[in-house]
């Protein structure tokens, strides 16, 4: 490319500066780069006829946690002489115009596997190529290129985790650096008529921002998680033993896994880098656990999610999805609101949903339990309605994953022994027998006694007066 070119950098996901190859590719010989991030009102305008405060696709703490990781990268970029551009609107409509207002020869962004960007990158890649603008959208968002696997794999996606982690083998570039070190970037050319904001704030975007007891705890951003990062693989004698089954779910003062899902989900932290520390953690102690359950494997779950959602069609969904059982599920929005809301009266199902809601984050065997309630388990409600509810709420909330896992859940797709059920009551007594957990996320039950915190609709009324809580008055029935 001749000198003189001017590039834009759209960042979606990917929201770093590590491991960034669209970012690297438009910084390359650029007289001018254009890092561009674009609000888009379906995600982050406020929609006052959902079930919780959020947009029309996310709550307030994924969006916040969103704002959070902008502000991050826009700093970042000014450390090494950029910034970030934010405008507002429909993305292809932003874009159309910063190419043509700002000149741009080069259009770079990672490619994304998602349907909804699907849709929108065909569009901005036709208009862009009309226009002869270059286009670079490298995958860099997982480990593999699903497109890769499926063909490897005869056209079809692996619909195992060890058929995948077969087909996929070892990632060309385990051993190898990922990427050059950016120690600056070109700089940002004339704006001209381009309507280019600051990150907005939660208050700016039309929100009236929450409580500090209703905001999760978990910042944004990628310096935010390469410090998670850090603190996670210091301990190498966890990492070494590290095995997902295992894992307390009631654990929430310190969580029993890395809470990196949230910076994996936006791309504040590159998958491939965590594979690589944890590879190099693993060589270094000799004896560690290994996939699935290890935590390398918990990065091959995720690829593997990726590669069957991106290779079935209507995957988010029962109706025509060829690996989906048709199971017809009850449609009950009285008790869909009762789980979504933390009023089924099983203690235990409760504080995990009031901890989803509050935090945006649970732990994958309290997300095994509260989906196993609400469809298969007790209250045969539609997968697909608890998805909805994961899908705005979670902090990681993440459309190929969430589904998979679902799927998963409900016995639908990947696995299938329907009568194995988390019990409500003592699958969370095993880890929590003295129901601290339900404590902290319900505190109506604060003083409940211990023999009845999992059951209270069990204690003597008598109990139930002293404790302030009174099942039926103050607590739900099951
Ligand atoms: P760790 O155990 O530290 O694992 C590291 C990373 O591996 C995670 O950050 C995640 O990216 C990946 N990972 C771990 N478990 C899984 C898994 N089962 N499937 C795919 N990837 C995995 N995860 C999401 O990121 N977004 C979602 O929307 C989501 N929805 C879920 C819905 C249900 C019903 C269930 C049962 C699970 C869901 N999960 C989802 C998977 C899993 O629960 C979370 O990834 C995990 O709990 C995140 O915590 P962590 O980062 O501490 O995980």
């Amino acid at each position: 490319m001749a000198s003189g070119s001017n590039s834009l950098m759209w960042f979606r996901k990917g929201l770093r500066i590590h491991d960034n190859p669209a970012l690297e590719c438009a910084a390359r010989r650029a007289e001018f780069l254009y890092p561009v991030f674009v609000i888009d009102p379906h995600y982050m305008e406020p929609d006052p006829n959902e079930f919780s405060t959020g947009s029309k696709r996310a709550g307030l703490n994924r969006i916040r946690f969103l704002l959070e990781s902008l502000v991050d990268l826009d700093s970042s970029l000014r450390k090494l002489g950029s910034r970030l551009l934010v405008l507002r609107g429909e993305p292809s409509e932003v874009l159309f115009r910063c190419l043509k207002e700002w000149s741009i020869k080069k259009l770079c962004f990672e490619f994304d596997t998602d349907p909804y960007y699907r849709s929108l990158d065909d569009k901005v890649k036709r208009y862009a190529t009309g226009a002869s603008v270059e286009i670079f959208s490298p995958v860099s968002h997982t480990l593999f290129d699903p497109a890769d696997i499926i063909h490897k794999n005869g056209g079809r996606p692996p619909l195992t985790y060890q058929s995948f982690v077969k087909c996929a083998g070892e990632p060309s570039w385990a051993s190898s650096p990922l990427a050059t070190e950016l120690t600056s970037l070109p700089p940002v050319g004339s704006l001209k008529n381009c309507p280019v904001v600051e990150v907005p704030s939660i208050e700016e975007l039309g929100y009236e921002e929450a409580h500090e007891d209703e905001r999760t705890p978990f910042k944004g951003g990628e310096s935010e998680a390469l410090t998670r990062l850090r603190e996670s693989i210091s301990n190498k004698e966890w990492v070494a033993k590290f095995e997902k089954p295992k894992g307390d779910p009631s654990a929430f003062l310190k969580p029993a896994t890395t809470v990196l899902s949230p910076y994996l989900k936006f791309g504040c932290l590159s998958s491939r880098y965590f594979y690589q520390c944890i590879q190099e953690v693993q060589r270094d102690v000799g004896r560690h656990t290994s996939p699935p359950v290890s935590l390398l494997g918990q990065l091959l779950w995720r690829d593997f999610f990726y590669t069957v959602a991106f290779g079935t069609p209507n995957f988010g969904q029962m109706k025509d999805n060829k690996i989906c059982k048709q199971i017809p599920w009850k449609n009950d929005d009285e008790l869909l609101a009762a789980w979504r809301d933390a009023k089924t009266g099983f203690p235990w199902i409760d504080a995990i949903m009031m901890q989803l809601k509050k935090w945006g984050w649970i732990h994958h065997l309290a997300r095994h339990c509260v989906a196993c309630f609400l469809t298969r388990g007790d209250l045969f409600v539609h997968w697909e309605k608890g998805r909805d509810v994961f899908e705005r709420l979670l902090i990681d909330s993440d459309w190929a994953i969430n589904n998979a896992n679902w799927l998963w859940l409900s016995c639908s797709s990947f696995f299938y022994q329907y009568n194995r059920i988390y019990s409500p009551i003592s699958f969370g007594k095993k880890y929590d027998p003295n129901g601290n957990y339900i404590r902290h996320f319900l505190p109506i039950l604060k003083d409940m006694p211990k023999e009845y915190i999992y059951e209270p609709w069990t204690a003597p009324q008598s109990v139930q007066v002293k404790a302030k809580c009174v099942v039926g008055k103050d607590y739900p029935k099951p």
